[in-house]
């Protein structure tokens, strides 16, 4: 079943407390379809401006998987950036800068061909974007949705007209408590699922993995004991990624389903964090994938 996403496209400067890298290749949808591309067809829609760089643009290219017909180069505009510092505790993340710039516009339009897609992702974005993009897809069997801390402050009521229109929400525990105003994940994520009429509300907690509350029940898995973490930035979008595709390839949207996409969702994001930018997951092989996920699924044995 055809996966389709929006969100932004953008230039990076990413510091850690090891390096620094800038102008690379980031941006939500970039990392989401980068992690999808592996397990499944993806197809993105977002604008990028003047200075979008050719070497980013052949990054994308290469990933085989990823229809770019939706991407528009907006020769008037310039590109989404944004910049952001890990502290010692990579947990922690501050936005030095952000410049909306093209993400702060229309929305790119949806290429015709896309439009019988049925596994829909707003990655973040502005919400009355996300929205005018669901709006696309009335035939739809999934609609998924990203927030952040931004948009969650600039931009409640439309993002609280989009939960409603909703199935499932995904974000970090953080933001979960900045939208309720409630310091536990789990409960914070009930209210907003009753309150919006959601089948899931899905919370990212970084190195602490991530719990799924369903209409069907409750589902936890922890992160992949990661040693190797060179910079967290993408992890939320390329858990995203793997849940998603794996949702998609498999024609499903059911609990037990959704616990396994958990699972690719997050071995994609352990990839992404071994690198800046889309790097290792342009250099990952489904064999490298799933040893991965076999290692973690005896990890995570319970009985
Ligand atoms: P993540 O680490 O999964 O939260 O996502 C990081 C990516 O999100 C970076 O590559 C940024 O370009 C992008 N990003 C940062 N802030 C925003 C925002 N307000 N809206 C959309 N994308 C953003």
């Amino acid at each position: 079943m055809s996966l389709v996403v929006t969100g932004s496209i953008g230039i990076d400067t990413v510091h850690t407390p090891v390096e620094s890298a800038e102008r690379i290749l980031g941006g939500s949808c970039a990392y989401f379809a980068a992690a999808a591309n592996l397990l499944a067809p993806v197809r993105l829609v977002a604008a990028v401006g003047h200075d979008w760089p050719a070497e980013h643009a052949a990054v994308l290219e290469r990933f085989g998987n990823i229809d770019l017909t939706g991407l528009e180069r907006r020769e008037g505009s310039k590109t989404f950036a944004w910049e952001g510092k890990y502290l010692d505790n990579m947990n922690i993340r501050e936005t030095v800068d952000v410049q909306l710039n093209a993400l702060g516009e229309a929305p790119p339009p949806v290429p015709a061909e896309y439009q019988d897609s049925q596994f829909i992702f707003l990655a973040n974005t502005d919400p009355t974007n996300q929205k005018a993009f669901l709006d696309a897809f009335p035939n739809r069997k999934l609609a998924v949705a990203d927030t952040m801390d931004l948009w969650i402050n600039i931009a409640r009521e439309p993002l609280n007209a989009l939960m409603q229109q909703l199935d499932g929400l995904v974000l970090n525990d953080s933001e979960a408590t900045l939208l309720t105003g409630i310091t536990n994940a789990i409960t914070a994520a009930k209210q907003i699922r009753s309150e919006n009429s959601l089948k899931f509300v899905l919370v990212k907690k970084g190195e602490h993995g991530a719990v799924l509350v369903h209409e069907d029940g409750i589902a936890v898995l922890p992160a992949f004991p990661a040693e190797n973490v060179f910079d967290p930035t993408g992890a939320g979008d390329s858990f995203a990624g793997g849940l998603m595709a794996y949702l998609a390839a498999n024609d499903r949207t059911d609990f037990e389903a959704m616990q396994i996409g958990m699972a690719y969702g997050t071995i994609m994001a352990s990839f992404t964090i071994e690198s800046f930018s889309l790097d290792r997951l342009g250099t990952l092989t489904l064999d490298e994938l799933n040893d991965r996920l076999d290692h973690f699924a005896k990890m995570v044995k319970v009985l």
